[in-house]
């Protein structure tokens, strides 16, 4: 039997940051099903930092946790956590409405230019005669998720955590002021407080533990690569995206990448792309762009998991004493990672209380899930 001051069960990016911020507090120990750290969504994403999703509250955790990837903690990593990419968000002439209303949100966060249709040409030579409006964010940065992942690993373990991979968590109980997690495998693991970071599987995870879901929605989205037109500059191509949730792409490994947006709501699993959504981000590729898709080089999915208000729930659950919420990252959970880990280690280590501009409540599980009466 394992007894940790707090078990974190997830090894994605939303586990991981956690359990490194809380390392420096307490006996930390990560479950993660997988053999590997960052197996489902937090290694299928976008990888992106940028503003063009999500609301008010997103771009501020994003914004917040934009010096941790620009300077990250002494020791965190020995390589760039990320590197410089400009984004584009381009329009038609009829979405210019919409363009204005982005521009006008973003503009809070970040130091935009905007572009007329010359600008956007200049800035992504791909793009069909259509695309007439845009605008750039030429500060905007690509993650590199391993080096994030595994700087996380390393501050957790440099602080004495640990992380037990291949440990599924089959049933979890509650007894003297203990969560008590058993694997699969029969490993048990005691805690006063259990964090539940399993991304797709949170509601899963709660229900074993006897605690009410939240209601939470694993939505697909699948992404393709595929070669580029001869001549492209991939090293100066902005991530790519229509105003409206359609299309973006980029540059991915001397190749290209896109993704048509798509959201279908899914059971958690190991979501793999399908036949429709593969051709349809071929099918809007060739819409918008000048480019050909010849040939598909590969394809992947993942899941992004949202709460009933699109914000993520991070808190102790009302109804279940040490139980805490880390879920529903929807499609931000890594370019707010850093910010969302400084708020789980303020709530639960008692540290000072990280954005000024974000208000515990906001974030809470109890809007979800009320107090027993
Ligand atoms: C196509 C795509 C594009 C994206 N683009 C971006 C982007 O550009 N920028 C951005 O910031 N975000 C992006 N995201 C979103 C981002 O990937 C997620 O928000 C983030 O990875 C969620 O992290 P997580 O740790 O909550 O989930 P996960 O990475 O899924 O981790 C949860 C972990 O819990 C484990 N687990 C579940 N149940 C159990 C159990 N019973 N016992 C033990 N372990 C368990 C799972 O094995 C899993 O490893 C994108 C996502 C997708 C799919």
């Amino acid at each position: 039997m394992s007894t940790p001051d707090i078990l974190v069960i997830g090894g994605g990016i939303a586990g991981l940051s956690a359990a490194a911020a809380l390392s420096s507090h307490a006996k930390v120990t990560v479950l993660e099903a997988e053999e590997q750290i960052g197996f489902h969504s937090s290694g299928r994403s976008a990888t992106m930092v940028h503003y063009a999703l999500g609301d008010r509250l997103v771009r501020a955790l994003t914004l917040a946790s934009r010096p941790f990837f620009d300077d990250p903690p002494k020791g965190f990593t020995d390589v760039p956590l990320g590197h410089r990419v400009p984004v584009l968000v381009h329009a038609r002439d009829d979405e210019r409405e919409a363009l204005d209303a982005l521009d006008a949100e973003i503009s809070l966060f970040a130091r935009l230019e905007r572009l007329d249709s010359a600008g956007v040409h200049a800035l992504c030579p791909l793009l069909k005669e259509d695309a007439q409006h845009g605008i750039a964010d030429l500060g905007a940065m690509r993650l590199d998720p391993n080096a994030l992942l595994q700087g996380n690993l390393r501050q957790l373990r440099t602080s004495g955590g640990e992380l037990r991979s291949g440990a599924r968590v089959a049933s979890i109980a509650r007894d003297g002021g203990l969560w008590t997690a058993t694997s699969e495998k029969g490993e048990r693991f005691s805690a006063p407080i259990l964090v539940n970071a399993a991304g797709s599987w949170a509601d899963q995870l709660a229900i074993l533990a006897g605690v009410r879901p939240l209601g939470l929605e694993p939505k697909r989205r699948t992404i393709i690569t595929f070669d580029a037109p001869a001549g492209t500059d991939l090293e100066h191509l902005p991530f790519t995206k229509t105003i409206g949730d359609e299309l973006y792409f980029g540059a991915e490994s001397g190749r290209l990448f896109a993704s048509p947006m798509d959201e279908v709501p899914s059971e958690p699993c190991d979501a793999q792309p399908e036949e429709y959504e593969v051709a349809l981000a071929a099918f809007r590729m060739e819409e918008r762009t000048t480019v050909e898709v010849r040939q598909i080089h590969s394809k992947w999915a993942g899941l992004r998991t949202f709460t009933p208000d699109k914000h993520p729930a991070v808190g102790f659950a009302p109804d279940a004493e040490g139980f805490f919420w880390l879920a529903g990252q929807g499609g931000f959970g890594l370019q707010t990672s850093p910010a969302i880990a400084a708020i789980v280690e303020s709530l639960i280590a008692g540290t000072e209380w990280p954005l000024a501009d974000v208000a515990r409540e906001e974030l809470g599980p109890d809007r979800f899930v009320r107090q027993p009466a």
